[in-house]
């Protein structure tokens, strides 16, 4: 007999066999595809990379290299050591990670039993739920409020004996705003796990992790994606109370982080400087951006502490302009639940990005007056 798909499907897992892929950026020859266009006119606005790319010190120290043929470290003692020079934690708190990705999914696993609960301030990541729906877990949406903080008093409400844990990105994804720390405080008194995703802190310089010392409920991650371009190399972190990081230590895959990463963040942390003058040109990018956005008439331009900028569109009008700018080959996130519909999140690029973004968007809405 043949086995037909429909039966392997049923050997599966309920909550696996309906899981929903993450919406991850296109490679730009999928991206120049759907425009029409050549790779080179395409504008990748939709993924928050760095587009100043690695350190040059990153290809160097790649190609230098020449032990590709050993495991890397299982209990990353180099890495850790580098990490806690530049965090200022020791290194017993430090798990670094294949990308944030991975650190989210195995603090989830360390907690999440199948029929617990995970919060999540929304809209946020996306990843969230989708590691949380991994574990058999239940996502337990709460709305933010209407200027996107977290709204504290329903979070508290939404808390009971079966939640484990909350998860904020900070600065949030894809609203650009951060949480301060008095609402962190308040959410580690409940006595749930606390994780902060600080994935964008370098363009904002705000976080909450020396208070990882005072509370072991809380987790603190980053990631060498955003600020210092590393995002095909996947490398990030987490900073979390060292019994926790113990064991996370046992629950990881041994060699997570690849040799190559691993290279690329020493070579990133070594040379420092450049890659900070970098992120200093995407601030100053960031804000041009949105005091240019801002004179586009029908915008609602968000406030960000990120690489990137919320825009709200006129009502009915979002996928309209999203795929009025793919068609002129610039790409920017976009959103089809009902909340977020009308908006797209805009990453910051290079100033003659900034430049044919803001005039596409002015003929776009000139089109639809
Ligand atoms: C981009 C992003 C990540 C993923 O980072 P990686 O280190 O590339 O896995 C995690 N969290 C948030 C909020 C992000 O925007």
């Amino acid at each position: 007999m043949v086995l037909r798909g429909w039966i392997m499907l049923d050997l599966l897992q309920p909550h696996i066999r309906n899981l929903k892929m993450y919406e991850g950026v296109d490679p730009t020859e999928v991206l120049a595809q759907k425009a029409g266009i050549s790779g080179d006119k395409v504008i990748r606005l939709n993924g928050n990379e760095n587009p100043y790319g690695p350190s040059p010190a990153v290809s160097q120290a790649l190609g230098n290299f020449n032990d590709y043929n050993l495991y890397p470290d299982p209990e990353q003692r180099t890495l850790r050591e580098a990490l806690s020079s530049y965090l200022d934690m020791g290194p017993e708190y430090i798990i670094a990670g294949n990308g944030s990705d991975e650190l989210i999914d195995l603090t989830l696993r360390m907690v999440l039993g199948p029929g617990e609960k995970m919060i999540e301030p929304d809209p946020t990541f996306g990843m969230y739920a989708i590691c949380a729906r991994i574990c058999g877990g239940n996502v337990v949406v709460v709305p933010r409020n209407e200027i996107f903080d977290i709204d504290l008093e329903s979070t508290r409400l939404a808390i009971d004996s079966q939640t484990k844990a909350i998860l904020i990105a900070s600065p949030n994804n894809p609203t650009g705003n951060t949480t301060p720390d008095w609402q962190i405080e308040q959410l580690l008194e409940t006595g749930i796990l606390v994780v902060v995703d600080e994935t964008y802190y370098e363009f904002c310089g705000k976080t909450v992790m020396p208070m990882v010392r005072e509370h072991p409920n809380l987790v603190v991650l980053r990631t060498f994606s955003k600020w210092a371009g590393l995002a095909g190399l996947r490398i990030g972190l987490g900073v979390m109370d060292p019994d926790i990081a113990r064991v996370m230590m046992a629950v990881k895959p041994p060699y997570n982080v690849n040799l190559a990463a691993e290279v690329a963040l020493l070579a990133s942390l070594e040379n420092l400087e450049p890659l900070l003058e970098r992120v200093r040109s995407i601030t100053s990018e960031r804000d041009r951006m949105y005091s240019l956005l801002q004179q586009v008439p029908g915008l609602t331009v968000w406030p960000s502490d990120a690489n990137f900028i919320l825009c709200g569109f006129p009502q009915e009008r979002g996928q309209d302009m999203v795929n009025g700018l793919a068609m002129r080959g610039i790409f920017v996130r976009y959103f089809s639940n009902e909340r977020m519909k009308d908006h797209a999140r805009i990453s910051v690029g290079l100033p003659h990005e900034t430049d044919a973004l803001v005039e596409a968007l002015r003929d776009i809405t000139k089109d639809m007056a």
